[in-house]
């Protein structure tokens, strides 16, 4: 078994649908299981629409859900103008669910509420797509990721329960399909079921990891990840315009472009593909021939400075009070509230007297520094730029720091991390 993954902007517009069921009908020659993501900007109009929804805002909850269903039908009636109320029954019936759950009272749970919403995105995208198939006599198999991807009841960031999941997959294989796979199986990613069968969502941008999981329960020939540029790249060419393709990623490598913050993949990804040794391709979908770059156990990596570029984050320095040394208990104080208010720390750095972090400006932070008053002083520099090297060369850093001021500054042997103001 072979597992496909289209992310959202592949499916953004009509055109981006038949580009999918073309690369479908080439590529997936062997039995394929196709992972699809909400189409294009969809996830962030149902966050909002979760919103309004927890807020109690029905004017602005209605406006947003007929937006969304007016441009899920429009790409619909695209694709099959005559016929698309024959293959829309799936795709209504998933408006006539959303509408119907907006009329209800939320809960006082903001997460539950956020995961019932916005998992309707990946079942709209993959209605859709099943229904074009359909429409095309692409043989396939519409599968619902809730019953299959089984989770612990953490919303919206969902922990997987591997034993399970991978028993749900196997069992509905085998009942369905006791001489094998005969047709294209297809389902959503980023959205999985509770013990209770609740929808849950295993964090934003997490096709990918979907992907993984189908990989590691199926233990998979590959992975292919189809996204808008030509591989995994050792820049994002907003940056870098002339970045190069990387070919051959070891796992280790990738695992560590992710984590710094690379966003080709998502960084949990790898690790479920490298337990069971699967090779995770990276290709186009705009140029499907193209070689792509391909993740896998190799020994070497090629050695090319890779540039890892985060804007938006807060450099903290942390002091005691009294301007005494920042000792080890207080680190774990200052540990333990990061972790509290979930703000992972992208660079450290101690000194006798302080303890600096660069870390990303989200919605917490102001909480957490909050907090962390009550016991230090605490200094912050907001809209910095944290630029990570790995592989860096001697003269890797110059041109970016030109004129400008290096708050920090850290190096190992194969990573350099520099905070820019
Ligand atoms: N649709 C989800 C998101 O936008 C998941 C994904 O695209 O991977 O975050
Ligand atoms: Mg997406």
């Amino acid at each position: 078994m072979k597992i496909f993954k289209f992310g959202g902007a592949s499916v953004k517009d009509a055109q981006g649908f038949r580009n999918v069921v073309d690369i479908i009908r080439r590529h997936a020659t062997t039995p394929t299981l196709v992972v699809v993501s909400a189409l294009g900007k969809t996830t962030n109009r149902l966050e909002e629409l979760a919103t309004a929804f927890f807020e109690g805002n029905a004017e602005k909850a209605g406006e947003l859900f007929a937006a969304v269903r007016e441009g899920h039908r429009a790409i619909l009636h695209e694709l099959m103008p005559d016929d698309h109320a024959e293959f829309s029954v799936e795709t209504e019936k998933l408006f006539g669910r959303l509408e119907h759950y907006l009329q209800q009272e939320p809960s006082d749970n903001f997460d539950f509420e956020y995961d019932q919403i916005v998992s309707f995105g990946e079942l709209f995208s993959t209605r859709m797509l099943s229904a074009y198939l359909e429409k095309l006599h692409v043989s396939h198999e519409w599968l619902d990721a809730r019953r299959l991807v089984r989770t612990d009841n953490h919303y919206r960031e969902g922990a997987v329960d591997w034993a399970k999941t991978e028993r749900k997959i196997q069992k509905h294989l085998q009942e369905h399909y006791p001489n094998g796979v005969d047709r294209l199986l297809l389902t959503q990613g980023f959205i999985a079921g509770t013990p209770e069968k609740f929808s849950i969502t295993l964090g934003r941008e997490g096709s990918d990891y979907s992907a993984a999981i189908f990989a590691h329960a199926l233990h998979a020939e590959s992975v292919t990840i189809w996204k808008d540029v030509e591989g995994l790249l050792n820049a994002d060419p907003k940056f870098i315009p002339d970045a190069v393709r990387l070919e051959r990623i070891p796992y280790r490598e990738a695992i560590e472009l992710a984590y710094y913050g690379a966003s080709v993949i998502h960084p949990k990804t790898i690790k479920p593909l490298q337990n069971k040794n699967i090779p995770l391709y990276v290709k186009s979908f705009l140029h499907p021939e193209g070689p792509g770059s391909v993740i896998h156990s190799f020994k070497e990596y090629q050695s090319v400075p890779c540039f890892i570029r985060k804007t938006n984050q807060v450099l903290l320095s942390i002091f005691s009070k009294d301007f005494s040394f920042i000792a080890e208990e207080n680190l774990s104080t200052i540990f333990a509230l990061f972790a509290l208010f979930n703000v992972k720390i992208n660079v450290m750095q101690n000194s006798a007297i302080s303890f600096s972090v660069c870390v990303d400006a989200k919605s917490t932070l102001p909480q957490l520094i909050e907090e962390l008053q009550t016991e230090f002083a605490v200094r912050y520099n907001e809209n910095v730029e944290l630029l990570s090297i790995r592989h860096y060369a001697e003269d890797s850093l110059a041109p970016f720091v030109k004129g400008r001021k290096v708050m920090m500054e850290q190096r190992s042997r194969s990573m350099l991390q520099v905070v820019l103001k």
